[in-house]
């Protein structure tokens, strides 16, 4: 078991939540290998248990594990309150998410507390756990997993999409918070990528077009390059980036058209 140092430079703890499979285990592989220690979160204890005894083999770091269902109240305020304690950790992968897509009213309403508990619940609970001492002391990282899904909505993804689309704002808000500072907040907004999280949904891999799926090694190399490149807003499978630039230039514009303080001209009688 190593002591999490690349040379003389302690990284600190990097807690990634979701870590048992997907995309946050291969976060969890990815910051290993840069000499993060870790706390690897998910509910499947054997998982975590196993992938921890491989990474510490494998990159000689430390690594914990924290067995929690992070849709429980309980169990998420037993994880946000060690975090808030542990001097050790410098940056939260917000990663846990899960999925249901359907017709809404068809989805059971456990199914989309679900996912408003842990897509929603637990990445801010958890981002206020380690903000105030990332605050205190001008430095820390926080990864905010998204998804394309936060600024578009299907038929079939409504209860998802706005869980991704709070996931957005309140990054991007975050973010302007901290404008100025040391810490780093990174909202990362992948496309389709070959998890289990569509078998989950409801919807298989096999029903997308195989040539917009992204392996999830990919996915995640290229949101540690963007972050590496100081990037806040990483689309991992976007060539031309100016699309995005001009989509939030038209919401600035729109935002600020917005500010009259009176009714548009079409909605007055004359
Ligand atoms: P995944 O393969 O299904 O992995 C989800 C991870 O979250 C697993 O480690 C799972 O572990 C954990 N998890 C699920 N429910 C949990 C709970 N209640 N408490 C604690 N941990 C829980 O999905 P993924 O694709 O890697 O998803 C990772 C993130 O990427 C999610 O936020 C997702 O919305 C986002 N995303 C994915 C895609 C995609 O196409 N795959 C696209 C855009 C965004 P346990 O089952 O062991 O708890």
């Amino acid at each position: 078991m190593g002591d999490g140092r690349i040379g003389k430079v302690a990284l600190g703890t990097a807690v990634v939540t979701g870590a048992s499979a997907g995309i946050g285990k291969i976060y969890a592989d990815r910051l290993a290998k840069r000499g993060y220690d870790l706390l690897l979160v998910a509910r499947r204890a054997e998982l975590l248990d196993e992938l921890a005894k491989s990474l510490e083999a494998d990159h000689g770091v430390s690594v914990r594990t924290s067995a929690a269902d992070l849709s429980s109240p309980k169990a998420l305020e037993d994880l946000a309150q060690a975090i808030a304690h542990d001097d050790s950790v410098s940056m939260l992968v917000n990663n846990a998410g899960t999925s249901t897509l359907g017709a809404l009213a068809s989805t059971g309403p456990a199914d989309v507390s679900a996912m408003t508990d842990l897509n929603i619940s637990a990445l801010a609970r958890l981002t206020l756990a380690v903000l105030p001492r990332f605050k205190a002391r001008n430095r820390g990282t926080i990864i905010n997993i998204g998804s394309v899904l936060g600024f578009h909505t299907l038929p079939i993804s409504s209860a998802y999409s706005g869980t991704k689309g709070y996931v957005l704002n309140f990054t991007r808000g975050l973010q302007d918070e901290l404008a100025g500072s040391e810490v780093k907040v990174q909202l990362v907004l992948p496309a389709a990528t070959a998890t289990d999280i569509w078998e989950i949904s409801g919807v298989p891999l096999s029903a997308l077009d195989p040539a917009s799926i992204m392996a999830p090694e990919d996915m995640v190399d290229a949101a540690l390059a963007g972050l590496d490149q100081g990037e806040t807003i990483t689309l991992p499978s976007v060539e031309n980036i100016k699309l995005f630039e001009a989509y939030d230039a038209a919401r600035m514009e729109l935002l600020l058209a917005s500010q009259t303080g009176k009714p548009a001209s079409r909605y007055v009688s004359t």
